[in-house]
């Protein structure tokens, strides 16, 4: 069934709704899709479609759409006590359980959460608290971030900062002072004859060459996602984490995971830590936190930050209105008891990650795929036009839009970046709609490659 004010809302859209990374022109043009409903793996548009949602919203909604659970949460919360700040030495009840349960799931001994509206406001929260960490122990030089070209830390001034993406930073006079830059691991393109494990310690060595030409006397921090998403499912060499810790360790350097996609089952681990075997000091968490029913981040910090913090830190200059909101720490609690309860994560870990590992590496033999990757839950297929050559294409970003909107036309939701087709389901996906993935996704490189004539 068609929405009967699906056109009236298509033209409003147009009219008064700025979007956030499109190309609002074009998108006037051609008329905002508009979803309604959601149940499970699936949501349902304005014209009627019902589509598997293979990138869980935006990396987000890993217990699946339309839990009752949470409503009923929120309902109840919002009646009893809809909001009271942490301010002013107060809080509340779910703000205070939730971050115990935090600092119980947390690897290692990152036991503190200072609590965000996102993503982006844990990575701005990040980097003020680094600062501070080195400033308050007499080394205010010690303030310098690394971060890696086409990274993603988020939209804020902070967060779009330490992230590497050039098309952000020409808009607004970012980076800030003090943040730079190291190129990330991508086997694929940059590995040449080195195996991916050679492959990962040379490109986490270019951290200690940064460190070394800046002077470890300097640098505060570095950050990265533990797989890079948004440039297109980056998944590092098994020996990347590893030297990165050990760099970081030598010369005393924070170091930073930015788990916002990662954390809450992702990769079938509960952190991306646990997958690839570091330890962080500090990590941003949003997005799987509440599985996206509900605007809510936090950072957490190990024991030794905490120490410095209370220690030395004076009062804390920095806080939102809505940091540790008692709704929406509610709503976190019940996302997590039911990934734990329901053993969502360890069932993705044992059973359903491994056969979408094997049915994503079939779409891998197609002749229009130079590499399907993934850990977990989060993948990518790499569009290329030689299979035999690891290359890109010569005009990036074409292809991949093409064979995304086949995809759509046939009830599947993928998202493409440049040319990779990105796959982030639901955990709670099961194996038949795995197989569903399977199908659309083949046809729709069928498809692409037909009009490409790529025979
Ligand atoms: C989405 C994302 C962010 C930003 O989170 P928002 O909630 O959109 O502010 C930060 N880091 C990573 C790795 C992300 O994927």
């Amino acid at each position: 069934m068609h929405h009967p004010d699906l056109a009236q809302l298509q033209k409003l859209d147009a009219a008064h709704h700025l979007h956030p990374f499109n190309d609002n022109a074009a998108l006037a043009e051609k008329g905002t899709r508009i979803l309604t409903r959601g149940e499970g793996t699936y949501v349902w548009d304005a014209e009627g479609n019902k589509l598997l949602d293979a990138f869980a919203g935006l990396w987000c909604v890993n217990i699946g759409y339309g839990r009752k659970e949470l409503g009923a949460v929120a309902a109840r919360q919002m009646t009893e006590l809809a909001y009271y700040n942490s301010f002013f030495g107060c809080t509340t009840e779910p703000t205070v359980r939730l971050a115990q349960k935090l600092a119980e799931l947390s690897p290692g001994d990152l036991n503190h959460a200072f609590f965000t509206n996102s993503g982006s406001e844990a990575n701005d929260t990040i980097l003020r608290m680094v600062r501070h960490f080195w400033k308050v122990q007499d080394q205010p030089q010690k303030n310098i971030l690394i971060g890696r070209f086409n990274g993603y830390h988020g939209s804020t001034v902070a967060g779009a900062s330490l992230g590497g993406m050039k098309g952000m930073h020409a808009q607004g006079g970012l980076p800030i002072p003090d943040i730079h830059h190291i190129e990330p691991p991508f086997w694929f393109i940059e590995g040449g004859n080195h195996s991916p494990e050679e492959y990962g310690l040379m490109a986490a060595r270019r951290l200690e060459e940064k460190i070394l030409e800046l002077g470890p006397e300097r640098v505060a921090a570095f950050i990265g996602e533990p797989i890079m998403g948004a440039i297109g499912v980056y998944i590092p060499p098994i020996t990347y984490w590893p030297e990165i810790e050990r760099i970081c360790r030598k010369y005393d350097v924070l170091l930073i995971a930015d788990e916002v996609i990662c954390g809450f089952g992702r990769t079938g681990e509960w952190f991306g830590q646990q997958y690839f075997g570091f330890q962080a000091d500090i990590m941003a968490i949003a997005k799987g936190l509440s599985s996206g029913y509900i605007p809510i981040g936090a950072v957490m910090f190990n024991d030794r930050v905490a120490n410095v913090l209370k220690d030395k830190g004076g009062e804390l200059a920095h806080g939102y209105t809505y940091s540790g909101h008692p709704v929406c720490a509610a709503v976190a609690l019940e996302n997590i008891r039911i990934l734990q309860e329901e053993g969502i994560v360890e069932r993705c870990r044992t059973e359903t990650a491994p056969y979408l590992a094997q049915r994503w590496q079939e779409l891998g033999q197609h002749r229009l795929v130079g590499e399907a990757r993934i850990a977990g839950m989060v993948g990518a297929l790499e569009l290329v036009p030689d299979k035999s050559k690891r290359a890109f294409f010569a005009e990036r970003g074409k292809v991949g839009v093409q064979c995304r909107d086949h995809a759509l036309r046939n009830g599947l939701i993928l998202r493409a970046t440049y040319d990779a087709m990105l796959l982030s389901p639901p955990l709670i996906i099961d194996k038949a709609q795995i197989d569903e993935i399977f199908d659309k996704t083949w046809k729709a490189l069928e498809l692409t490659a037909a009009e490409l004539g790529i025979k």
